[in-house]
């Protein structure tokens, strides 16, 4: 007995955790800081927490006035209809959802590279084909329609992550208007805004009114401090919104993770001050390290540095967990997590050591 030909598929590599580097250095957790994984440094918000405190008495029931209030409360701060608003486990079930709902078997999607890995994995999962265009170092790992549609040869998906994962870049709404209207009429756009909240720029969301080939993708993984809940949604224009009910796994998004994320999204001073923190780190970064490095939408900056994995090596074992960006195909890059105001000035200190030291011992 074997499973179906798996030899396409690719397991996700996730940042390492605090436990895991602990207890492969024989460290304790509390030593090292975990900058590898754009969590959200200030925690869940204490709403969240008291959410999930008080529904751990509640489930031994079906989450299903949970869900209902969540999509509710979404549907009112996007001003959509609650149709429109797919709840998922995190954002990856969001991009299963699109992918059920709009892949037959062979069909292709368009995918960044570098990027984040999990689009194609979604398509493979459900039976379709993978294809990359380039975002390049050269141009800033700049997000023009050019870019996309340079490669673009009809694919049934294209994805687009703004800002960006892993390098920061960000995309015009105006040039996602250009790509809505230049693709052909059976192409679904995928905007992935998992950092949405962390850009100055407005949600693609708002364009849901006027175009039917588009999706938004949102989390409650990163500013929402939510990642280890599993839990997000896709926004989707009123034309197909009905497919959500043939297509979602029943009860998918937990009791418990719909009521966290219903007190997280009414709690703004926590979000306030995990973007405020986030958009304060990116600048120290940029001003502070003695890398190239690049601007960042996001809660996270991209860094050059040479030997990416023996940068995250040696940070490592001074207690700053960074992510090796080799499996998003920068292997000279490492993508390090914006901190507390704390953590990142250490970070940059480790950082800035290593760098120097990796240098100092080239041949
Ligand atoms: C983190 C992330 C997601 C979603 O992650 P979930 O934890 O599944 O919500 C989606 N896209 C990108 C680019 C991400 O970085």
């Amino acid at each position: 007995m074997q499973p179906r030909d798996l030899s396409a598929h690719e397991a996700y590599v996730p940042g390492r955790g605090a436990e895991e580097v602990a207890r492969e250095l024989g460290m304790d957790p509390e030593e090292l800081t975990k900058l590898s994984s754009n969590e959200n440094p200030h925690g869940p918000s204490p709403d969240a927490v008291e959410a999930v405190e008080a529904a751990a008495s509640e489930i031994h029931v079906y989450p299903k006035t949970s869900h209902a209030d969540l999509t509710d409360a979404l549907a009112e701060r996007w001003d959509l209809t609650s149709e429109q608003v797919w709840v998922s486990a995190g954002g990856d079930g969001a991009l299963d959802n699109l992918s059920r709902a709009f892949l037959e078997p062979d069909d292709r999607v368009l995918t960044p590279k570098p990027g984040f890995s999990y689009y194609a994995m979604s398509a493979r999962y459900h039976h379709g084909e993978v294809a990359e265009y380039s975002l390049s170092k050269a141009d800033d790992f700049a997000q023009t329609p050019e870019t996309i549609l340079d490669a673009y040869d009809g694919e049934r998906i294209v994805y687009l992550t703004t800002p960006h994962n892993p390098t920061g870049s960000e995309m015009a709404r105006e040039d996602i208007v250009t790509l809505l209207e230049s693709v052909e009429d059976h192409t679904l756009v995928v905007v992935d805004e998992a950092y949405g909240e962390y850009s100055e720029e407005p949600s693609a969301i708002g364009l849901l009114d006027e175009y039917d080939n588009l999706a938004v993708i949102r989390t409650f993984s990163k500013a929402f401090g939510l990642a280890g809940l599993r839990i997000g949604y896709a926004a989707v224009p009123e034309a197909w919104a009905d497919a959500y009910a043939r297509v979602n796994t029943p009860f998918a998004a937990s009791k418990v993770a719909c009521r966290a994320a219903l007190a997280a999204l009414g709690n703004e001073e926590h979000i306030e001050k995990s973007v405020e923190t986030a958009r304060w780190a990116r600048e120290y970064y940029r001003d502070e390290l003695n890398a190239n490095t690049w601007p960042s939408g996001g809660n996270f900056v991209l860094v050059e540095v040479g030997d990416a994995t023996a940068v995250a090596e040696a940070t490592k074992r001074r207690g700053i967990i960074v992510r090796d960006t080799s499996s998003f195909g920068l292997p000279a890059c490492i993508r390090v997590s914006c901190g507390t105001r704390e953590e990142t000035k250490r970070a940059v200190e480790v950082l800035n050591e290593v760098i120097a030291d990796v240098e100092a011992t080239k041949p």
